[in-house]
Order: C-alpha cells, then structure tokens, then sequence
C-alpha cells in the first residue's frame, strides 16, 4: 500500500525521533578556529576537523583571496572541458610532492574521490576487500562500483588474509582502508595493508582524509609514519579536513592519474575545483612542510585531552591522533551529554547510528592546535561536572 510523500516523511521522521537518531543541523554564525557562535552563544569547539586551523591561516586566505581575483569565483567548466585551472595544475604538483608520488588528481570533495576512483577501478565480477569500519563514502563507492564486497574486521590483518583467500576466484581485487579511522581515531597498520594485498595480487588504497598534514615526521600522511612510502598503490585524501580548504584528491603512478583523467566520472561530469579553495589548500600544503610546530602544538593538545580523560575514567587507553571518542553508549544519554556540554559552552559533536552501531552512540572530541590551555581546563571542568550528576 502506498503513502503520500507527507505521511512518508512523517513517518521517517518520527521514527528517527523516537530512536534517539533525528539530527538537525545548527546554524554557526561565526567560525574562529577554536571558537564559534551558536544560538548567539560562544562556544568552544572540540568538533573541527580543521585540526591545525589552517583554513584561518592569513597567507591561506590571502592565496584563496588572489585566486578569487585573479580567476573569479567558480571554474566555469568541468576541467576536461575548459576549467583545468593553473591553480589546479599546481596543487596537484603540490600534492604530489607532498605525498611522494609522481601523479596527483583532485575532485570536488573527498567524498567524490572515493566514489570516482574505486567505481574507475573495479566493477562487477571484482572484489573489494574493505575495513569493517570503513567510511560511508567508501561504503557508498563499494556499492555503487558494483564489484562483490567482503568485509574484513577492523584493523586485523588475520581476517584480512581470510578474505584475500576469499577472494581469490574474482578477476581483479581492491583492498582498501583508512589510515586514521574517522571514528575511532585509530591508526591502520598500512603497510601490512599494502604487502597483503600484494602478496594476493591486490591493489591497495587508503583513505588519508585524516592523517594528511597530521601523521608522519613531515606530517605527509600514513605511509611516512610507518616508513613504507611508495608502497601503497592508491592514496586517497581530502583538502577540507586539516588542509582546511576544500576538495579530495588521489595521489599515485602517472598512469593511474591519466585512467582517471580518461574514465572518472566525477571528475568528467562535475565542475572543477573553485579556484580559491584550490589555491588555499596549496598555499595550506605549503605550510605543513614549513611550520612542523603547528602540528607539534595539536599533538601537546592530544596529549593533554588523552591524560584528562585517563583522570576521568572516560578512556582506558590514549588516542594515537586528534580525533579522541568517548563511547556513552544509549543514543538518549549521548544526546543528553551533547546537550549538557552544550548549555556550558561546548561543542562536541555526538556520533550516532548509522555512523557507529546502535546501542554505541559516540562524543567525538576533536583536538585542535588551537585550543589553549585555558579552554582545556574547562573543558576538564566541564567533563567533571557532567560526570557528577
Ligand atoms: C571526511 C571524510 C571523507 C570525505 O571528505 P570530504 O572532503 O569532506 O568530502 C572521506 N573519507 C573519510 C575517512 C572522511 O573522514
């Protein structure tokens, strides 16, 4: 039996309600690195991924400023027909370098890079071996790619083995995980991931939406944190996390670069990059490498959170990045803890189903290289005080 479009809407509704699962979106009237303004409320933020608060950057700004002149506000075209900017040919030599590869390719979003490449590499009659864990737009890039999916358990090589032999009897096979995971801000054992995969014949790709300008001596990524450079086939990243701009790119061989150029339909059927955001994440790439004490700052910031949630009970072991989940469990609580933490200040946002699994709903606190000692201190009161009653 059918329903109208209003009834259907209801319906859903209230069912997301009644689960504790509704979101709404809250409108930000001012974004100041750690700081914004909600509901004419200043509040301090543990919510961004901006974890170097490089989108704030003056020379960031002032790069998207000169690009916005100098080419006006959007690219016109996709870039195979005449929207392949300078500016974009230069990030993604930037990029390049800066991960160590030869090749680089950007997309509008880090979420159309995933789907864009692993629908360009496999299909049906493939596989695709993916972290159980994975996010939801490699999720969504596995299913709409067509190829037969297995799931391995998060972060286990043995079962990543198990599936590889699984896998066996399919043409061509993908491996394919984060290297810091988005929830639980683990870390993947990447090059493990990588020589598994070769060992069965497999391709690898890691999703470095997080780790980008954050792990790694230079903060290059996954693969210089375990000193495996080069060994992975496919690096994944987004421009719009701790690069703070915009955008998500593919880093690798020239080749793989020029299939996708060829057969990406993101990137075929989709405007380029607006040029401001292109030009602020190069200049932003250029800061990683030159300024190593913003990331030493956000990692002193880590360091405080993971001992302040030791002293709490709230985590039993420290977190290896700025991304620091406290599992509350019930969605209700969580959402009452969120709303808590709200009315005194703070934003840390609440992670419900289906991004975690039901019954494990999540506050995700965020460092950021921002955050000063004094808006950490209350954050430590706050969390106390939550506790207490
Ligand atoms: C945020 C995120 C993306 C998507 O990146 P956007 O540039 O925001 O679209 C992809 N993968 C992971 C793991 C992410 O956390």
């Amino acid at each position: 039996m059918s329903e109208t479009l209003s009834e259907y809407i209801e319906r859903k509704l209230k069912e997301a309600r009644e689960a504790g699962l509704h979101r709404r979106m809250r409108e930000v009237a001012r974004l100041d690195g750690a700081q914004v303004e909600i509901a004419g409320k200043t509040c301090i933020s543990f919510a961004s991924n901006d974890y170097l608060g490089l989108s704030r950057h003056p020379k960031v700004i002032a790069a998207a400023g000169k690009a916005l002149e100098k080419y006006g506000a959007g690219a016109g075209s996709s870039r195979l027909v005449i929207g392949n900017l300078s500016v974009h040919q230069e990030l993604e030599r930037r990029i390049a370098s800066f991960k160590k590869r030869q090749a680089a390719r950007i997309y509008a979003t880090g979420y159309l890079a995933n789907i864009g490449t692993v629908c360009a590499l496999v299909g049906p009659g493939d596989a695709i071996i993916s972290d159980s864990k994975n996010h939801a737009s490699i999720i969504d890039a596995c299913r709409l790619s067509g190829a037969k999916i297995l799931l391995y358990n998060h972060n286990d090589m043995n079962s990543l083995r198990e599936k590889l032999i699984e896998a066996q009897s399919f043409n061509n096979k993908l491996v394919i995980a984060e290297s810091i995971f988005s929830i639980d801000g683990d870390i993947a054992p990447v090059g493990d991931v990588a020589g598994l995969a070769k060992e069965f014949g497999a391709w690898s790709m890691i999703d470095e939406a997080h780790a980008t300008g954050i792990i790694g001596e230079n903060g290059r990524g996954a693969e210089e944190h375990f000193n495996c450079t080069g060994e992975v086939d496919i690096v994944m990243g987004t421009l719009s996390k701790a690069v703070g701009a915009q955008g998500g790119f593919i880093a690798g061989d020239p080749e793989l670069v020029e299939l996708l150029t060829n057969t990406s339909r993101p990137l075929i059927y989709s405007t380029g990059l607006a040029p401001a955001a292109a030009a602020a994440a190069t200049e932003s790439l250029k800061i990683m490498e030159s300024q190593p004490e913003l990331r030493e700052k956000l990692f002193e910031n880590v360091t405080q959170i993971n001992k302040m949630l030791a002293d709490l009970g709230l985590r039993e072991t420290p977190s290896e990045t700025p991304i620091i989940p406290v599992v509350i469990g019930k969605e209700q609580d969580a959402v009452k803890a969120f709303e808590k933490l709200f009315d005194k200040g703070f934003i840390v946002p609440v992670m419900r189903y289906p991004t975690v699994p039901r019954g494990k709903a999540t506050l995700r606190l965020s460092a950021s290289a921002l955050h000063t000692p004094g808006q950490l201190t209350q954050l430590h009161h706050a969390l106390t005080e939550l506790q207490q009653n």
